[in-house]
């Protein structure tokens, strides 16, 4: 399976190197266009600016696939303005102007929530199902999730504050993994995205295997 990355603006060599040392080079793909985009069984939507993204996903033409397959199961890990552009609602208060959302994540989210650069800041993180203990959470002008509505689970938190969403195989982070140096989050969403592509009837390798 293809692994894409949507690279137009933001954080997007950090997720490509991040991927690329845990996947095999011709397994990630920057996505640019609806051809590349149509090439991927699974999608990071990486950190930026969710506005920018926002209009070049208009521009490029993307942004109707994407909303397309993101209905047909499309895995999405979305961090930072990629929650943002997923969220269902955007709470008003941020001073600037607030992208249009694609609406698939049942979230609340305020952008820059935290305050501006200077306030962004690193603080380990519970994640369900994660092995090995905390995962440093990066936060960089993070949103904050304001409320989960009842088609998204909490599944991540820094203290009592709920900092990842998932629905199905769409999660949503407003911390940044690409910068965390530990790459057991991604291989946790990865692992998900490769069962979801096999689909609730797949059996297991080994059962398979053992059949032979
Ligand atoms: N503050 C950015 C926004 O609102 C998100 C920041 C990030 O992705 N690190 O789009």
């Amino acid at each position: 399976m293809k692994v894409g990355v949507l690279a137009l603006q933001g954080d997007v060599p950090e997720t490509l190197s991040a991927l690329g040392a845990i996947l095999p080079g011709d397994d990630v793909l920057a996505v640019r266009t609806p051809q590349e985009l149509g090439r991927v069984g699974a999608l990071f939507l990486p950190g930026g600016e969710s506005t920018t993204i926002a209009r070049l996903l208009v521009q490029a033409g993307l942004w109707n696939h994407l909303a397309d397959r993101l209905r047909t199961g499309l895995p999405v890990l979305a961090t930072c303005a990629g929650l943002i552009l997923l969220a269902r609602e955007l709470v008003p208060g941020f001073s600037g102007l607030d992208p249009p959302t694609l609406g698939v994540l049942d979230v609340q989210v305020r952008r820059n929530d935290y305050g501006s650069q200077r306030e962004s800041f690193e603080a380990p993180v519970r994640v369900e199902g994660l092995e090995g203990g905390p995962f440093p959470g990066v936060f960089i002008r993070s949103p904050r999730i304001h409320s989960v509505g009842p088609e998204a689970t909490p599944f991540a938190w820094h203290g009592g504050e709920i900092v990842g969403v998932r629905a199905g195989s769409i999660w949503g982070l407003t911390f940044h993994p690409e910068l965390a140096g530990d790459p057991r989050l991604h291989r946790l969403f990865l692992k998900a995205a490769h069962a979801a592509a096999l689909g609730p009837t797949a059996e297991p390798l080994r059962t398979r295997r053992a059949r032979r």
